[in-house]
């Protein structure tokens, strides 16, 4: 489970970054990626990219800013030629169905797979045996979602010594134990499950913001997370502009990673007035002071969980 950074920058693509996207890649776990944001130039931006669009399950959109929304027409209709046959769910806020009916309708684009569009509402919007996602709306111009993806706990790990010394062979014994039955062995001895299976594996856990400037639902949605994103449009002195445009500063979002007890913070949507590096290590510098486990986000970077 890692982040895969498409797009960093705040409102309009620049030469250095290109606008809000990026790509939660569960490979080990499911073999597919989610993407989160498609904003303008998204798919030129996975074509420089090791991801391929085939792998790509879900899309959950935040908002409905162009910056974090323009991208996806083009990305939906070429997924097809990239061999994309499998379903396609993309989850965001009311208007979002009538945006890509709207756009697909008036250019008569035809997808040959089938994509499906949930408009969501505030909690569990999504669910299986390995995940659960949760939405909350956030303080935006426009409604402004955050996500939050939950891994379930995993079974412990087979205690292989114990189950040997106990002379159980490999083989579908080791799968019920696993998977928490108890066994009864040919020569009638009891095996519990909880004596050779090992503790549960906590499942791990990453908050997606949308655009925001601080707010309830960001702790909510961050609690105890093992990676929190979170926008970082401006520096400190921008307060003020940062608050009459819904965004936050890199401070406000180390404030909210701390008071949530996040792990990690990655910040990203960066004006696109910060050109320079010595500007970046100065926001760097802000969220740090609060927050010492932040990193920020670049194009193409990979950000992991621990
Ligand atoms: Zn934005
Ligand atoms: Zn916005």
């Amino acid at each position: 489970m890692d982040i895969y950074f498409l797009g960093t920058g705040a409102g309009m693509p620049t030469t250095r970054r290109n606008v809000s996207s990026m790509a939660l890649r569960l490979y080990e776990e499911r073999g597919s990626f989610w993407m989160f944001d498609c904003g303008e130039g998204t798919q030129h931006q996975v074509l420089r990219s090791p991801l391929k669009l085939g792998k790509c399950e879900f899309i959950f959109i935040t908002h409905l800013h162009g910056d974090h929304l323009f991208g996806l027409p083009g990305l939906l209709s070429s997924r097809a030629y990239q061999g994309g046959v499998t379903p396609l769910t993309v989850f965001g806020p009311k208007g979002l169905k009538k945006f890509i009916h709207t756009v697909f309708a008036v250019s008569e684009t035809q997808l040959p797979y089938e994509l499906r569009i949930k408009e969501i509402e505030p909690g569990i919007i999504w669910s299986d045996d390995q995940f659960t996602v949760t939405a909350l709306p956030l303080e935006h111009r426009v409604l402004s979602y955050g996500y939050r993806v939950q891994e379930k706990d995993r079974p412990g790990k087979l205690k292989f010594e114990l189950l040997q010394q106990k002379g159980i062979p490999p083989g579908p014994m080791y799968g019920k134990l696993k998977r928490g039955e108890d066994i009864e062995l040919p020569n009638g001895e009891l095996v519990f499950a909880a004596s050779v299976v090992g503790a549960p594996i906590p499942g791990r856990s990453v908050a997606i913001l949308g655009d925001t400037r601080p707010c309830d639902n960001i702790v909510r949605l961050a609690r105890n997370v093992d990676l929190l994103v979170h926008e970082a449009t401006f520096l400190e002195g921008k307060k003020e502009n940062a608050h009459d445009f819904g965004h936050s500063t890199a401070k406000q979002a180390a404030t909210a990673a701390k008071t949530a007890q996040a792990k990690k913070l990655a910040l990203t949507h960066f004006s696109s007035r910060y050109k320079e590096d010595e500007v970046m290590e100065e926001l760097l510098g802000e969220a740090r002071e609060v927050f010492p486990n932040t990193v920020l986000a670049d194009e193409h970077a990979i950000i992991t969980t621990t």
